[in-house]
């Protein structure tokens, strides 16, 4: 089996780097936060307030 030596990027699979480690850059880290981030806000079973819908007719 191949082992490289240097480990990918999980975001962008560039050799990552030891100052951003697991990856590559800054920016994919942010990439991958927000990434999380996004999926903790589809909430399943969306939360509409009736009185909110009422208020805009
Ligand atoms: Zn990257």
């Amino acid at each position: 089996m191949n082992t490289p030596k240097v480990k990918a990027c999980p975001i962008c699979k560039k050799p990552r780097s030891q100052e951003f480690a697991p990856f590559c850059s800054a920016r994919c880290k942010d990439r991958d936060l927000a990434r999380w981030f996004n999926d903790s806000y589809t909430v399943p079973g969306e939360r509409v307030n009736p009185e909110d819908i009422a208020q805009e007719d």
